[in-house]
Order: structure tokens, then C-alpha cells, then sequence
């Protein structure tokens, strides 16, 4: 099954993905945690990737693109994936699609994860509470005014995706303000898990 997470930061993504991956057995391909990890190894990626990152913004489509292109190539992908964060603009879906197609593929399910902004700001500081609190530093991007750059950043072209999905018929929306069990239960019956 090859599955597309959406929602704006802090709805939940990352969480809902996880164990949505390990019920099903298939990877969760978060474009987030391979961009953080290129920034780690300092990879050619990573030092095109980290300043648009710390700012909120987005990396550009071809740097994105080619990393889920051979992240999808690897061999336990090839029975399905959970996309987490990707795609989040018009061209990398339209990549996403022709990369899939070229396979003979295409996706089966596009999941919006539905949050009202306000809460959002909240969760993104309990999340980088709750990692001071394991003696881990916060993300450099869970801050509140990076946290508006990547509000603008989802508003002004991911948001678009969801109408766009919708319109291919594949978008299927889940309240992700519920508990985060009936998220993952409400997630799981609507893309058949
Ligand atoms: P996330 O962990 O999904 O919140 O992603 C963290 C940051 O990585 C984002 O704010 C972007 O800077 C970058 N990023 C992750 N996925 C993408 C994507 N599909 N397109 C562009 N930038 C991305």
C-alpha cells in the first residue's frame, strides 16, 4: 500500500505515520528526518538543505525529489511506504506521480491530517518540552517564530495539495485533534489497515 501522510507542522504526522507503518509493515519515509539526518552527516544535501530549514522554509522540489526518488528505489519500499512531510508542493506531487507511474504504480490513499492552527503552537512546544525533558535539544524549527514561516509555508503551497487530492478522488480527512490512539484508529480504517 503506498500511503501519503498531509498536515500542517505538529498535527501529528511523524506520530500517526510510525505506527501506522509498523501495523501495516511497510517503511515510513519521512523527508523530514532524511533531511535532518543529511544536515547531521553534513552530505551535499544537508548543506544545501540546513539554512532553509532553520528558517522554516521550504527545500527546494529537485533536492527533495531526487531524495525520495532513491529512498522509494530501495528494496523494502518496493512493497509499499508511508510518505511523512512529502509531498508538500504541486511539483513534487506531480514527481511523485511520474515516478511512481514510470513503475507501473500509483498511490492508494491520501490522508489529511485536519488541526486548527491555533492548536498547533501549542503542540509544537509541548514537543520541544517534551525533548528537553529526555535531555535532548529541541528541534532547531519548534519555535514559535519559525513555527509561523512554516504555517506560511504549508498555507501557501501545501494546503493546495489537499484540493488537489481531493480532486483525484484519493483524499480521505481525519480530525487529528481527537487522542492520538483514535487518530491512529480513525487513520487506520480509513485507508483499510
Ligand atoms: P518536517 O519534519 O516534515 O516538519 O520537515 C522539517 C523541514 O524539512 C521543513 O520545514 C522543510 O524545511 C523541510 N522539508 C521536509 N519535507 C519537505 C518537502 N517535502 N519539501 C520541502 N521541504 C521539506
Amino acid at each position: 500500500m503506498r500511503v501519503v501522510l498531509m498536515g500542517p507542522p505538529g498535527a501529528g504526522k511523524g506520530t500517526q505515520a510510525a505506527r501506522i507503518a509498523a501495523r501495516l509493515g511497510i517503511p515510513q519515509l519521512s523527508t523530514g528526518d532524511m533531511l535532518r539526518a543529511a544536515v547531521a552527516a553534513g552530505t551535499q544535501i544537508g548543506r544545501k538543505a540546513k539554512a532553509v530549514m532553520e528558517s522554516g522554509g521550504l527545500v527546494p522540489d529537485d533536492v527533495v525529489v531526487a531524495v525520495v526518488a532513491s529512498r522509494i528505489a530501495e528494496a523494502d519500499a518496493s512493497g509499499g511506504f508511508i510518505l511523512d512531510g512529502f509531498p508538500r508542493t504541486r511539483a513534487q506531487a506531480e514527481a511523485l506521480n511520474a515516478m511512481l507511474a514510470a513503475a507501473g504504480l500509483g498511490l492508494d490513499v491520501v490522508v489529511e491530517l485536519a488541526v486548527d492552527e491555533g492548536a498547533l503552537l501549542d503542540r509544537i512546544t509541548v514537543r520541544a518540552e517534551e525533548a528537553r525533558g529526555r535531555g535532548e535539544p529541541p528541534r532547531k524549527d519548534d519555535d514559535p517564530t519559525i513555527l509561523r514561516a512554516r504555517l506560511n509555508a504549508y498555507r501557501s503551497e501545501t494546503a493546495q495539495l489537499v484540493k488537489y487530492y481531493e480532486e483525484t478522488g484519493l483524499l480521505k480527512r481525519v480530525d487529528g485533534l481527537a487522542p492520538i490512539d483514535a487518530v491512529t484508529t480513525h487513520v487506520a480504517r480509513v485507508i483499510g489497515a
